[in-house]
């Protein structure tokens, strides 16, 4: 069948689902996407907007053992609320089996790859569209408090050279002279002079207008309860209110939710959801000129013209926990001693979300072999807003069975 008699229904209005359904109607696909809730408070939209190609993964070396370290500290980046839960359990295990050297190299090489690709993704959509989401090619820094944590920064962005991605070293005094925003305790910062920073609820409900503008429909408040198997087949799906939608294939993007729905035709794809958390402020006198991470407490920073977003903490307290309001007041605190004025600013807006967290690290994209008619795009962790184009396009490939751009056994869905 060819890819404009098919009909696909996409779960998730995500950054995934929106860019797989980009890539679809592409191809002459009818696109139905489906969600929940109105486009404005997922992760993709309220995350820190920081397009960072050549992000690592979450299973770098070491970093098991100091999630364990810093459990019990609730100011920390990583924070695991201790509680018994077989799921939490086998998924840090896992996890912890991952944090090795040979197996972060491989991962590298596949993220350096897809971060190639969803450059391209990013320029192509924004030049074929009039999304206003204050794209800024100028790169981002990794701003560090001490030289020793400078030069370290520095060994590990040396590494992404060999991936094609530049990065350079900045002094402190240069890094004041171009944003007098920097307090005199700066030791300087790398910067990763590839990537780029976006306003992410601008990208993703601009994405959405202009596809419904091309003929995607998008329905939002519409809950899907479970996946229709017929036989071996993925058929479609059936909503909270009973109503069964049909289509040719259905992509599971709903983020961190997928397992769940996944769950329903008998596939695990075992995430942990990750909160962090955003604070907007307003009233510098001053902005960074693009966006920065605060090296030593690993928060993201994003201009959005008059607001500065502080965003970070990875919180593994499951989806119910209340909101730990420590974690709000660290962003502006830890943000104050590395940005002048930002721990007294005029906080606009606090928000939380989640991040699907695979316990390899890597993300889930394509198709599910022993389920046909299913496809899926989820697991992107902390770099979903980077690399969701990419594998919005590695998907809509998927469906329309093209030679993928880009194909690893470290991606795809059968590895569950
Ligand atoms: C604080 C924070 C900062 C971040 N910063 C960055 C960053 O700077 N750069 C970066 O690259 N990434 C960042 N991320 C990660 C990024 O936001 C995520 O990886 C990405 O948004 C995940 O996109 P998604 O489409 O998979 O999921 P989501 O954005 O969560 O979308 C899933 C959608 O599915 C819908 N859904 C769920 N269940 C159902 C159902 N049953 N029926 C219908 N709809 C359903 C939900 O309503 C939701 O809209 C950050 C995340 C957080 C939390």
């Amino acid at each position: 069948m060819s890819a404009s008699e098919r009909h696909i229904l996409i779960i998730g209005a995500g950054v995934l689902g929106l860019s797989s359904a980009w890539y679809l109607q592409k191809r002459g696909a009818r696109v139905t996407v489906l969600d929940r809730e109105p486009i404005k408070d997922a992760a993709s939209c309220g995350n820190a907007g920081l397009i960072s190609f050549g992000h690592p993964p979450l299973t770098r070396p070491g970093v098991s053992v100091q999630g364990l370290k810093w459990m019990f500290d609730k100011r920390s980046p990583l924070y695991i609320k201790p509680r018994l839960d077989g799921d939490l359990a086998r998924w840090l295990w896992t996890f912890h089996r991952h944090c090795k050297q040979s197996y972060y190299e491989q991962t590298m090489q596949v993220l350096c790859e897809l971060g190639h690709l969803s450059a391209d993704c990013f320029e192509s959509i924004l030049s074929e569209t009039s999304i206003d989401c204050d794209w800024n090619r100028q790169g981002w820094d990794d701003v560090c408090m001490y030289e020793e944590t400078l030069d370290h920064a520095e060994e590990e962005a040396k590494m992404l050279a060999q991936f094609g991605f530049e990065a350079e070293r900045i002094d402190g005094d240069s890094l004041r002279r171009e944003a007098p925003i920097y307090t005199d305790s700066i030791a300087g910062a790398i910067r990763f002079k590839d990537s780029a920073t976006l306003s992410p609820r601008a990208f993703t409900a601009g994405l959405a207008r202009e596809l419904t503008a091309r003929g995607v429909e998008i329905r939002t408040e519409c809950t899907v309860q479970d996946l229709l198997k017929r036989g071996d087949r993925i058929e479609g799906v059936r909503l909270e209110t009973g109503e069964e939608l049909t289509a040719e294939a259905t992509v599971l993007a709903a983020g961190v939710w997928s397992d769940q729905l996944a769950r329903t035709v008998g596939l695990k794809i075992p995430m942990q959801p990750a909160r962090g958390y955003h604070r907007d402020v307003v009233g510098l006198d001053s902005m960074p000129p693009r966006g920065c991470t605060l090296n030593e407490t690993f928060i993201a920073v994003s201009p959005f013209h008059d607001t500065l977003r502080l965003a970070g903490t990875l919180e593994l307290s499951g989806f119910n926990a209340p909101w730990l309001k420590d974690r709000l007041t660290h962003l502006t605190e830890a943000g104050g001693t590395y940005l002048r004025g930002v721990d007294t600013a005029t906080v606009t807006q606090e928000w939380a979300g989640f991040r699907p967290c695979t316990a390899d690290g890597m993300p889930v994209v394509g198709a599910v072999p022993r389920l046909p008619g299913l496809f899926v795009g989820t697991g992107h962790a902390m770099m979903g807003m980077t690399l969701g184009p990419a594998s919005g396009k590695l998907i809509a490939e998927a469906v329309c069975d093209e030679t993928p751009a880009l194909e690893s056994p470290l991606l795809a869905a059968a590895r569950y």
